[in-house]
């Protein structure tokens, strides 16, 4: 009895017709639409895709073609009193030739990253993992720290909305887990 009802208040939780009102005719963002609903932005994407519902194109305010003030600032701060490698001005130099901010390159692990010094994410040399960006554009807000991009067709530079899903930490893990030990058990 108690998990009947306990399903059905989750289930009532997301239902369609109110993920549609929110996300499509009064156009919220996601993470807006999962704090009004009192659900996961995971399962505000995973919802929307489960019913077909069609998600908008990434918000591409987050790839700002010139720095904010406050970028500048977090880019200055990070290279204030430090003697920058020669290794580093190369890679900085590179980064510049190669097509500045926005432009992209897959890395020797078939990730695929993205050069966006901006993100509070970015690495040393200023890039970030473009799948990361994808979600966080489809969301609207930056990534949790427990929260992950999980690639379902396994392929690492597919990163096409449909091919990404937001899980948490420990429910990717899990699924690695289980599919690792599918493949042994066919074995
Ligand atoms: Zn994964």
């Amino acid at each position: 009895m108690k998990l009947g009802k306990v399903r059905i208040k989750t289930m009532n939780k997301i239902n369609y017709d109110t993920l549609y009102e929110l996300y499509v005719i009064r156009g919220k963002p996601m993470w807006q639409v999962a704090k009004e609903m009192g659900v996961s932005v995971g399962s505000v994407y995973n919802y929307l895709n489960k019913y077909g519902i069609q998600t908008r194109e990434p918000h591409k305010g987050f790839l700002g073609k010139t720095h904010s003030e406050k970028a500048k600032a977090i880019i200055g701060e990070r290279h204030r009193g430090k003697i920058v490698s020669e290794e580093t001005r190369i890679k900085m130099s590179n980064a510049k030739k190669e097509g500045g901010i926005g432009h992209k390159k897959k890395r020797s692990d078939g990730y695929v990253a993205i050069y966006f010094p901006d993100h509070p994410k970015s690495n040393k040399d200023g890039y970030i993992m473009e799948h990361d960006l994808v979600m966080e554009c489809l969301i609207g807000r930056h990534l949790n720290d427990d929260e992950v991009v999980h690639h379902k067709n396994k392929k690492r530079d597919d990163n096409r909305k449909e091919n990404l899903e937001l899980m948490t930490f420990k429910g990717h893990a899990r699924l690695h887990m289980k599919e690792r030990w599918n493949d042994l058990s066919i074995r």
